[in-house]
């Protein structure tokens, strides 16, 4: 779904609601207290509210017409909204923005930066409500479940070797590290280690490989050591001072996913924030595998956005 899509889709906010309400509940609509199926949806008038500020000064806010449900459950009689519970309920920002944001988000093959975001959504002026929607966006960019199958594993330094013009020589201690793990022909899977240790990269491969799977790797002592352990006869290794590639024995996959990411770090973000470098894994390996579907990639993450409890401000900040 390109932006075009997304604007002509969702016009109102209706439009997003009964998106959001198919997204929410697929099977039918139902409590999100009790679980009961019996419903009742209303839509409460637009009024007008008197406010007073701290000067005395009074002025009339219009408060629009919401949607609502309400459980007809005998003890329950919940009242909720399709937003109630996501990241959308407290947010001072319009479902059309959120929409627009997450298509602009979803179409960036390299990614895109908040200031480019806050730009297309004209909202230039509010970077650090558009940045915290970027992050939060990124957040709900989430996939699970373990690799299967001939899985690629290598990992690759954000921070060039050679010092770049201008720029100060980085030891390889301090550079930044990134685990990738692809399927053949399926997911991808990228994680950010402090180091290339074995200690550091073994539960990362425990954690997200099944143990019947095949490894593929070049081969350093780290993966041949780890392929014997965990991948008994299942470990196929290239040596990459001899061919990049044996028929299907080889590490390219990995490789191109890599670029890819590379190209989106340096070339997007300039300079990735190391606490963020997670999410900004993760929201690469979910675009790389939906990238046949723009329309599976949109529905996911506004699915990922409409299960996620809100990301606070604080919280954001001050994580590591
Ligand atoms: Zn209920």
């Amino acid at each position: 779904m390109n932006l075009i899509e997304v604007v002509s889709k969702f016009r109102t906010e209706t439009d997003c609601l009964d998106y959001l309400e198919s997204v929410r509940w697929p099977s039918g609509l139902c409590c999100i207290k009790c679980g009961e199926m019996n419903v009742y949806k209303f839509t409460t008038n637009a009024t007008t509210r008197q406010r007073t500020n701290k000067k005395g000064e009074t002025r009339t806010v219009v408060v629009p017409s919401r949607r609502l449900y309400e459980c007809k459950a005998p003890k329950c009689g919940y009242q909720f909204s399709a937003t109630t519970g996501t990241v959308f309920h407290d947010s001072h920002l319009s479902l059309i923005k959120w929409f627009m944001a997450v298509g602009l988000i979803v179409k960036a093959k390299k990614g895109m930066s908040a200031l480019q975001v806050a730009r297309h959504l004209n909202m230039e002026s509010s970077y650090k409500t558009v940045w915290y929607l970027c992050h939060r966006i990124r957040k709900a960019m989430k996939d699970g479940g373990l690799l299967t199958g001939i899985v690629e594993v290598d990992e690759t330094y954000l921070t060039p070797k050679k010092p770049r013009k201008g720029k100060p020589y980085v030891k390889k201690e301090k550079r930044d590290v990134v685990l990738g793990m692809i399927e053949r022909g399926g997911k991808l899977r990228l994680v950010p280690m402090g180091d290339s240790k074995m200690e550091t990269i073994e539960p990362i491969m425990e954690e997200h490989i099944s143990p019947d799977a095949t490894l593929q790797t070049d081969e350093s002592p780290v993966y041949v050591i780890i392929g014997k352990r965990r991948f008994p006869g299942r470990h196929r290794t290239i040596n990459h001072s001899v061919s990049y590639g044996q028929g299907d024995i080889h590490t390219n996959t990995v490789e191109n996913a890599f670029s890819l990411l590379k190209r989106g770090v340096y070339g997007t973000f300039h300079k990735v924030s190391i606490k963020h470098l997670g999410r900004y894994c993760e929201e690469f390996s979910f675009r790389f595998n939906r990238r046949e579907s723009q329309k599976q990639l949109f529905d996911a993450t506004l699915k990922g956005l409409a299960k996620e409890s809100n990301l606070p401000f604080k919280t954001l900040i001050a994580s590591k």
